[in-house]
């Protein structure tokens, strides 16, 4: 049982996992810029995000794929963002009853190498690389060629366009709710269009007494009238 709390949460947190693996140690900045420029953008979200992404139960249904040892079902599931993370579970059934209880007891996590022969790993030994660093070092290149000055200047200039905007926003909806008043008795007048409309609406509102209703269609305009008001 309490394997399973730890196997689950090292399967879903790659910072654990790492840090189980190599121990604290913090990979440098160089060598998370070279593990950045080696893998797919898929392996980067993952690593960014620091989760992998494995289909629920319901999305891949259950299925086994092996028996282990100790006869517990295997299932696996292969991340589908990066497809290198696979997730082994182990699962158990034990009869309460009439009926099977079955649970999850255990889950670790795999990685397979690519078809292109992409690892998702990286060298060990340089110390493990937290989704922090891989979004400064993906961000560092992203931004690479600008200077700090430059960058703030043109976010100053981004802010000031998102108030001005805002402003005019809050201005148009200001000047639309001064409107409606008027505009409200307008819309509930198109009497033309209304009775049509109305019929069906008063036939499912009053079906049981549908009789009456179909006597008095004054009735029915009444209701569409302080239904719409
Ligand atoms: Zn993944």
């Amino acid at each position: 049982m309490a394997d399973d709390a730890t196997g689950s949460s090292t399967a879903l947190s790659i910072q654990g996992e790492a840090q189980q693996e190599t121990g604290r140690v913090r990979a440098s900045d160089e060598d998370v810029d070279l593990y950045v420029d080696g893998v797919s953008d898929e392996v980067l979200a993952c690593r960014e995000r620091g989760r992998h992404l494995f289909p629920t139960i319901r999305q891949a249904g259950i299925h086994f794929h092996g028996v282990d040892r100790e006869g517990m079902l295997l299932r696996r599931l292969v991340c589908t963002c990066c497809l290198l993370a696979v997730k082994v579970e182990k699962w158990e059934g034990v009869r309460a009853g009439s009926r099977t209880r079955f649970r999850r007891v255990a889950s670790n996590l795999e990685y397979r190498t690519g078809n292109d022969g992409e690892v998702y790993l990286a060298p060990s030994g340089r110390g493990h690389m937290t989704p922090r660093q891989i979004g400064d070092s993906v961000a560092s290149k992203a931004l690479a060629g600008q200077s700090v000055t430059a960058l703030r200047k043109a976010a100053t200039k981004a802010a000031a366009e998102a108030a001005a905007e805002k402003a005019a926003a809050d201005k148009a909806a200001a000047e639309k709710a001064a409107a409606k008043p008027v505009a409200e008795p307008a819309t509930a007048k198109p009497a033309t269009a209304k009775p049509a409309a109305a019929k069906p609406a008063a036939a499912k509102t009053a079906a049981k007494p549908a009789a009456k209703a179909a006597a008095k269609p004054r009735s029915t305009r009444v209701r569409s009238a302080k239904g719409t008001g």
